[in-house]
C-alpha cells in the first residue's frame, strides 16, 4: 500500500477577476475589465466557507490573500468576521500572501525590483489587517513561479513557498530559462527555493505525477475525475502540524482550491477530502 503523509489545506482567495484573461498576464489579460471590488460569487463562497469551517474547525487552513483585495471594504469586513469566529472557536486559520495585484511574474522576464515592491505591498496592508493569523508563505499568483523570485522571497523575509505544480506538462509555466533555450523546469526551481533556505511545498498530482489535482483541475473536464479520486485516496490520513510544514525533513501532502468554489454547484461544493 502507498505510504501516505499528513495533510496541508491551502486555499488562494481569487476573485473572478483576477484570472490571468482579466490581468497580470502579459498576453492574456484584457486589462479594461479589472476593477477592486467584490463578486457575488465571492460573497456566497464566504458564507459557504464560513459553514464548511465551522463543521471542520479542527482542521489547519491556510489561506492565500491578495493583497488589493483588502482595499475592498467589503471583503475585508467578510475576512475580519472570519478570522474573528475561527478565533473564537480556536479555529485554526492563517493568512499566506498571494502577491498584491495577483500579476502572473514567471509569465514576464525577471523583474526584481517590480516584485520585490509588490511583495513589501502585499506584506505591509495583509500583516495590518490579520495580525497574529499572518505567516510568511508564499504562493505565486497564477499559480507559477521562476527561480529569480526565491532570492526575493527569502530578503522579504519568506519562509516558505507553495507553488510548484510538479506535472512535467506544465513545466513550460516554470518561466523561460535565462540562460540558453527552453524553460526552468520544476527541479531548477526546487533547488533555487533550496539555496534561499526556502522551504517548498509542491502540490498534490496524480499518477506518478503525470496531471495536476489541485486548483483548476478539481472542475476540468476528464481531469477533475482523476483529481477528486486523488484527493480521496491520498487525503485519507491526519492534517500536518506547522512544525511538520515547516520542517523540510518532514514530508506533506499539500492540496490547494479556490475560495471561489465554495461557489459552485449552486454553493454545494465541498473539498473532496477524507481526512481521520
Ligand atoms: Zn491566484
Amino acid at each position: 500500500m502507498k505510504k501516505l503523509f499528513p495533510i496541508w489545506l491551502t486555499i488562494d482567495s481569487d476573485d473572478i477577476f483576477h484570472h490571468p484573461k482579466f490581468q497580470g498576464h502579459p498576453t492574456r489579460s484584457n486589462k479594461k475589465d479589472v476593477k477592486n471590488s467584490i463578486s457575488e460569487k465571492m460573497r456566497l463562497s464566504f458564507e459557504r466557507f464560513n459553514k464548511w469551517h465551522e463543521e471542520n474547525i479542527d482542521l489547519p487552513v491556510t489561506i492565500f490573500l491578495i493583497g488589493e483585495q483588502l482595499e475592498c471594504e467589503d471583503f475585508k469586513l467578510l475576512l475580519k468576521k472570519l478570522i474573528k469566529k475561527s478565533n473564537e472557536l480556536d479555529g485554526k486559520i492563517t493568512i499566506g500572501c498571494h502577491g498584491y495585484k495577483h500579476r502572473c511574474w514567471s509569465a514576464f522576464g525577471p523583474d526584481k525590483d517590480g516584485f520585490t515592491k509588490d511583495l513589501q505591498n502585499a506584506k505591509k496592508i495583509i500583516k495590518h489587517h490579520v495580525k497574529n493569523s499572518w505567516r510568511p508563505w508564499f504562493r505565486a499568483p497564477g499559480g507559477y513561479i521562476a527561480p529569480w523570485m526565491a532570492e526575493i522571497l527569502r530578503t522579504e523575509n519568506f519562509e516558505l513557498d507553495s507553488s510548484i505544480n510538479p506535472t512535467r506538462f506544465l513545466a513550460i509555466k516554470s518561466g523561460k530559462a535565462e540562460k540558453g533555450f527552453g524553460f526552468n523546469g520544476w527541479n531548477s526551481i526546487d533547488k533555487a527555493m533550496n539555496n534561499a533556505h526556502i522551504i517548498e511545498r509542491p502540490w498534490l498530482t496524480t499518477f506518478f505525477p503525470a496531471f495536476p489535482a489541485c486548483g483548476p483541475a478539481l472542475h476540468f473536464p476528464i481531469l477533475k475525475y482523476f483529481a477528486n479520486s486523488t484527493w480521496k485516496k491520498f487525503t485519507n490520513y491526519r492534517v500536518a502540524t506547522y512544525d511538520e510544514i515547516l520542517n523540510k525533513n518532514i514530508k506533506i501532502t499539500t492540496v490547494y482550491w479556490h475560495l471561489l468554489d465554495f461557489s459552485k454547484n449552486k454553493g454545494t461544493w465541498v473539498p473532496p477530502l477524507r481526512i481521520i
